[in-house]
């Protein structure tokens, strides 16, 4: 039985949400964190709509296990409160490398002294952040896939100074959490899936900015070709393309011009409103469910 009874989900966002709700549908404690009444409102709407498609997804989630978990979560916007009693922290902030090490700082000055420090972070190392947070022998990067109660992989990439014994705590805790942790031998950008994901969507943002073929045939190619029920752009769609934005600037390589190209054209969808599934329109429009009506 693990020692993790209270988690903190610091950012209740798109990721934030779907981590925060699956944890305490699983039964333990959550208080999810954000910045104001706004997003603490947009969180309590994620959390509505996050139940509603894990009983369409899962054979073994009904309305009462999903009225459960809801009970489970606490929301504030009082970080000291959120961080006071937690056994596990999870932050899932914007991915801006100052703002994570200023969250972690503050985390790190009010939380417990056992308290394990975990960082959803798509493209930093730990070592990059875990001296913010006051003691890196307790920071661990936990990377999760979007739609965390279908896609259920947590990627565990501890640093080099991160303790081996708070490693597995981590792990049997998100199996505990009804979740599939994988285990990295040693820091790596991207972790698994993105190394290998990252490379796949900007073969078809390359395909479409060049114009070789629309959105949906570039997505049509790769679904039935490879048996996916997601092409590329629904890929984006779902991630967000806040996200996918996000991603290209951090990278400190020198950029060819049309993935300069790409990141104007998401940066003007992201303006018009049309940053992904989370605004019912992206690539292609969708009903409050995720399904596509139209491109
Ligand atoms: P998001 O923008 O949907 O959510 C971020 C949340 O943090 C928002 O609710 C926002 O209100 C809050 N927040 C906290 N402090 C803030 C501040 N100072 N300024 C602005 N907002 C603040 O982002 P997301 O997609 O949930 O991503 C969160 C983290 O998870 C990022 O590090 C991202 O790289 C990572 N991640 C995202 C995905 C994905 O598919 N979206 C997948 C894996 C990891």
């Amino acid at each position: 039985m693990t020692a993790i009874k209270n988690v903190s989900v610091i950012g209740s966002g798109v990721l934030g949400a779907q981590i925060a709700f699956v944890i305490a549908h699983a039964g333990f404690k959550v208080t999810a964190w954000d910045i104001n009444d706004d997003a603490v409102e947009a969180a309590k709407g994620r959390f509505e709509s996050i139940g509603n498609k894990m009983i369409a997804d899962l054979e073994n989630v009904t309305e009462s296990s999903v009225a459960t978990g809801r009970d489970n979560i606490s929301l504030t916007t009082d970080l000291n409160a959120a961080v006071a009693e937690a056994d596990l922290v999870i932050e899932a902030a914007p991915e801006k490398l100052e703002l994570k090490r200023e969250i972690w700082k503050k985390v790190g000055a009010v939380a417990p002294s056992h308290t394990i420090f975990c960082s959803n972070t798509s493209s930093f190392l730990g070592s990059e952040i875990a001296d913010a947070c006051g003691d890196a022998s307790r920071f661990i990067n936990t990377h999760f896939a979007n739609r965390v109660w279908l896609y259920n992989i947590v990627e565990i990439m501890p640093n080099p100074e991160t303790d081996r014994t708070y490693r597995d705590v981590v792990v049997e805790f998100f199996n505990e959490a009804k979740m599939e942790p994988v285990v990295m031998k040693k820091e790596q950008r991207a972790y698994l899936l993105n190394t290998m994901m990252v490379p796949f969507l900007q073969a078809a943002q390359y395909l479409y900015v060049n114009d070789v073929a629309s959105v949906d045939q570039i997505d049509k190619d790769w679904r039935i070709a490879m048996g996916s029920d997601m092409g590329p752009f629904q890929i984006m769609d779902m991630i967000g393309l806040r996200s996918i934005v996000n991603v290209a600037e951090a990278s400190k390589e020198e950029q060819p011009e049309w993935k300069k190209r790409f990141t104007e054209i998401a940066k003007q969808m992201i303006e018009e409103g049309r940053s992904g599934q989370g605004d019912g329109k992206g690539f292609y429009t969708y009903d409050s469910e995720g399904n596509i009506l139209a491109q």
